[in-house]
């Protein structure tokens, strides 16, 4: 018997996104909170649909009455255009993962940058957080980045292989946050950076199934630095292994995995999920043979 006589039509729109773990997630959730919950995959891939043609699956949704959509790679830009309307989070960002339609409109949020957020206050709530070096500059590290000076970091350096995006992400954060709260500079510059540093934030593919290998020399790792990798396949990435074998303390990547979910299960039903439930959920999830999946 149902906990509730709603019922709930989601989905996710994104290309690629087959071995997504996120509609895993909702529905099991869903299913033991006792709610009716659909969440279907829009593959742009399977539907052999162009990214650009995130506006009509959009504008289909909201007609067919979901009560929501997450919007992933390549698209959280893309969709912008077709809202009604952004949350504040999400503007300042200028990407939307997570859509909901009610009250004939169709808002846009971000639960990348509140997923880390949150990860980071479960994980590493006491860790000091003033200087901090985010290595990655692209989609996820901006949120990544978001949340890090929302949180109180008083100074991000970023770093990226292209160091024009770098640049151009610090140069946002300063416009948000206030001059002298980001710099951006090139990836080789990591060993100085992380010297000052009291945390690391790692954004990049690197680690990956598909990119193994560490993406920072392993001797700019010291005891008293946090770490934080956001690659989540595998949970424990080679850089999560050094970090913690120096004993240093350590945020895994399904946090923000999860949380991201988790916030976005709110907003499209309204109701708080269990997020150590779906922890636990995703742990087994994720220990499965694919790899590579975007969340
Ligand atoms: P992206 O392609 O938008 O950005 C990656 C950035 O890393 C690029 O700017 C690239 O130049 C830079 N880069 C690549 N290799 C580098 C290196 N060795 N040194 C310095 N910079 C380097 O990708 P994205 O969407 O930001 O995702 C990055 C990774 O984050 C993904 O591969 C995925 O594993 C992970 N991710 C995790 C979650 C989560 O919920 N845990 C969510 C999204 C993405």
């Amino acid at each position: 018997m149902s906990r509730t006589s709603q019922s709930f039509l989601t989905g996710l729109v994104g290309a690629g996104i087959g071995p997504s773990l996120t509609p895993a997630m909702h529905e099991r959730e869903a299913d033991e909170l006792g709610i009716r919950y659909l969440y279907r995959r829009f593959d742009l891939d399977r539907l052999e649909l162009s990214p650009e043609s995130v506006g009509d699956l959009v504008a289909a949704a909201r007609l067919a009455g979901y009560d929501g959509l997450n919007i992933t790679h390549p698209c959280k830009q893309l969709v912008l255009p077709h809202l009604d309307e952004l949350s504040p989070d999400a503007e300042a960002l200028g990407a939307v993962n997570t859509v909901v339609f009610g009250d004939g409109r169709a808002v846009g949020h971000n639960t990348d940058w509140s997923g880390f957020a949150r990860a980071f206050d479960r994980g590493l709530s006491d860790a000091r957080l003033d200087r901090v070096v985010l290595l990655g500059a692209g989609g996820a590290g901006s949120a990544v980045a978001h949340a890090l000076l929302t949180l109180g970091t008083t100074r991000l350096t970023v770093l990226d292989l292209d160091p024009e995006r770098a640049a151009g992400l610090a140069a946002s954060l300063e416009e948000r946050f206030g001059a002298g709260r980001a710099v951006g500079s090139a990836a080789a510059d990591i060993a100085a950076a992380v010297a000052e540093a009291d945390g690391l934030a790692h954004a990049t593919p690197t680690g990956m199934a598909a990119h193994p290998g560490l993406p920072v020399p392993a001797d700019v790792l010291r005891p008293d630095l946090w770490v934080a990798d956001i690659v989540y396949r595998p949970l424990e990435t080679a850089l999560v292994r050094a970090a913690r074998d120096l004993g240093c303390r350590v945020l895994d990547g399904g946090g923000m995995a999860v949380f991201q979910a988790v916030d976005a299960f709110r907003l499209f039903t309204g109701i708080e999920p269990d997020a150590d439930r779906m922890l636990r959920h995703f742990a087994t999830l994720v220990d499965a043979p694919e790899s590579d999946a975007r969340v």
